[in-house]
């Protein structure tokens, strides 16, 4: 593949060195080759030129936490991870295609049902559909009578393992666990376990034996220390999580990783289950906790990223609600550039415009280190130096 040079009044590569003002990437095999200012990155000989003008370039975004099937909008996420894989499959390619334009590069599905993610995964990396890197969860371990219970329910020791080896074998690229009540369901609280210890230890383990990260929807309550315990790699939500449980997995090293735009978008779990007062109590209580537990994780020194939890091209929002509940922009930025790459695993390929990473790079209007809401007006998206800002228009 010839080298392409993309050029931009600003590049930021999201390592948090200094922004490089009059910059360009060099792009060669899908890779990144060279990063630094125009003139001395030069055009080799036969290079195609992408000049963004007066855009910043940025690495590609990353979503740490999502679904693909699922709309907050349309309500009952939990009966939508329940139909049939046809009406997922609809669901899904066109939600993927949102993201994907919105910016965001790879992404990480944190449960499906059908062994859907792994279908569209393949068909991602075969080129047959447009869409971002994938890591997938396939089937959530999810308790009978707990939150986040689709077809698959599992219970005890052996019914943990055979589901968790099948997804495994199926293609999971890591373990998703629902520890907690969530949101969006109206049955427990959201700080109800429904996994004993020896059950969270169990899955974590399995995950681990086989090289593969686990993750727990845990909102908080007795799951989270229960899991950093047994060593998870990322508590997802954690909306009501307290200082405690915070510095527990400060001190792991355990990765936190947030949501807000589900709760404060009216695109959310407002417009799907507003008319459910019991979803309806439930969202008011973590609308009023999260900004707090916020502000306590920022404070806690805790490592955190972003994800979007279904609220498809929503990226942006997120980092704007972690601005507006007190995080800096190159935090935000970071959330959802380099600190997303490696909560999930992946900040050797991904996240930061560095020689060697694949060439997943995009640009914004404006500077999102001045204002995160830049985010929103994404121009350029390659994906391993491939185009596909052009399928914006179609
Ligand atoms: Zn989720």
């Amino acid at each position: 593949m010839a080298a392409t040079v993309v050029k931009g009044a600003l590049v930021i590569d999201g390592t948090g060195r200094t922004p490089i003002e009059g910059g360009a990437v060099l792009i060669e095999d899908g890779r990144i080759r060279a990063v630094g200012g125009a003139a001395d990155i030069g055009v080799p000989e036969g290079a195609a030129v992408i000049d963004l003008g007066p855009e910043t370039i940025l690495p590609g975004l990353v979503d740490a936490h999502t679904h693909l099937s699922i709309i907050p909008g349309l309500g009952h996420q939990i009966g939508q991870l329940r139909s049939n894989a046809a009406q997922a499959a609809l669901r899904a390619i066109p939600n993927m295609r949102t993201d994907f334009l919105s910016g965001v590069t790879t992404m990480r599905v944190v449960g499906e049902e059908h062994f859907l993610d792994i279908d569209i995964k393949a068909a991602v990396n075969a080129g047959r559909i447009p869409g971002p890197r994938l890591l997938v969860a396939t089937r959530p371990i999810a308790a009978r009578h707990g939150h986040g219970t689709a077809l698959t329910a599992s219970d005890g020791p052996e019914e943990i393992r055979r589901h968790i080896r099948e997804n495994l074998a199926a293609g999971a690229d890591l373990i998703k666990y629902f520890a907690t009540g969530g949101t969006s369901s109206a049955r427990a609280a959201a700080d109800t376990c429904f996994y004993s210890p020896e059950e969270i230890r169990l899955i974590v383990e399995e995950a681990h034996r086989d090289g593969r990260p686990a993750a727990v929807h845990a909102h908080g309550g007795p799951a989270i220390r229960y899991s950093v315990e047994a060593g998870v790699d990322t508590i997802e939500h954690g909306k009501l999580a307290t200082a405690a449980d915070l510095e527990l997995m400060r001190n792991a090293g355990t990765w936190l990783v947030c949501n807000h735009a589900i709760a404060f978008h009216p695109d959310g779990i407002e417009k799907g289950d507003g008319g459910n007062p019991q979803i309806m109590a439930k969202l008011k209580i973590s609308r009023e906790r999260s900004p707090g537990t916020f502000r306590l994780a920022l404070n806690s020194g805790v490592r955190w990223a972003l994800g979007t939890d279904s609220m498809h091209g929503l990226l942006w929002f997120e980092a704007q609600k972690a601005v507006d509940f007190g995080a800096t922009a190159e935090q935000a930025l970071a959330a959802v550039t380099r600190n997303a790459a490696e909560a999930i695993g992946l900040k050797d390929s991904v996240g930061t415009l560095e020689p060697g990473k694949h060439a997943d790079v995009i640009s914004v209007r404006g500077n999102p280190l001045a204002e995160i809401g830049a985010l929103r007006n994404v121009g350029l998206i390659l994906k391993g130096g491939v185009r596909y800002d052009h399928l914006s228009a179609q």
